[in-house]
């Protein structure tokens, strides 16, 4: 059975204070929750890491990077490199979420170099797809979500590397919104999603956890997760209040 993820994505947000409170309440409200098939994941800003492991630690609560640079080292200003991230110790990193697509630029080329360089790195890429509302409205949604895709499988040369790899879908109109996809347009999607693993390696494609991402909140959480092919949530803004986050997590009923 697939293990459920529930992660956070901080974004642009929090203090040195409000990051110590947050961490500290996650890491309280995890344990204490205990769900045995949960795996909670943090994805704070760049500066706050170091706080982040510290705090964190052997918690079982894991962290991440929002983004990384596809540069090993050098003239980069401003860029972070993977092996910076594995100094913090970093298990996972969001590759092309649709605000580093939409407002960076970030090609399907780009997201597909980053994605490569996490692999390599032995980080464990969190790939984001998903389509614009005006996608949606042409019909376009799982051409869309499957060119992302493919642009990486097809560099990668193929789905092996998806072994360590977890896929989040976020349709681009309900993120930060506070519109939802439906339960029935994200199951949609995510049975797309797992269908085109299939066609390489069905194995993969039966262990392969793919997230929803999209204005999730603690009260349409349950729906969404109880869906056969929805396996945790990449959240946004509910991620930073620990209560919120946590009641997420304690909807998932696998
Ligand atoms: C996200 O940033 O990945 C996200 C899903 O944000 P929100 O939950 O705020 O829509």
């Amino acid at each position: 059975m697939r293990k459920y993820i529930i992660a956070g994505n901080w974004k642009m947000n929090g203090t040195k204070e409000s990051v110590r409170t947050l961490l500290e309440g996650i890491k309280k409200g995890a344990v204490e929750i205990n769900h045995p098939n949960v795996e909670w994941i943090v994805f704070p800003p760049y500066v706050f890491l170091d706080a982040t492991e510290k705090t964190l630690g052997d918690s079982g609560v894991a962290w991440g990077a929002q983004n990384l640079s596809r540069e090993k080292s050098g003239a980069f200003t401003g860029e972070i490199s993977a092996s910076m991230l594995q100094e913090f110790h970093c298990r996972y990193v969001l590759v092309g979420h649709s605000e580093r697509r939409t407002l960076y630029g970030e090609n399907d080329d780009l997201v597909a170099a980053k994605f490569m360089v996490a692999c390599q790195a032995g980080l464990i890429p969190v790939l984001c797809v998903g389509e614009t509302l005006a996608e949606r409205e042409k019909g376009l949604t799982q051409a869309v979500v499957m060119r992302q895709l493919n642009a990486v499988i097809r560099l990668a040369g193929g789905v092996e590397l998806f072994n360590q790899a977890v896929v989040a879908y976020e349709p681009v109109w309900a993120i930060g919104t506070g519109l939802n996809a439906t339960p029935e347009q994200a199951q949609e999607v995510h049975a797309a999603i797992r269908k085109e693993f299939s066609q390489h390696d069905a194995v993969l494609a039966d262990k392969l956890q793919i997230l929803y991402g999209g204005s999730l909140k603690s009260d349409s959480a349950q729906a969404i997760l109880a869906m056969p092919d929805i396996d945790g949530g990449l959240i946004g803004g509910a991620s930073l209040k620990a209560e919120e986050f946590l009641n997420i997590g304690k909807s998932c009923n696998r």
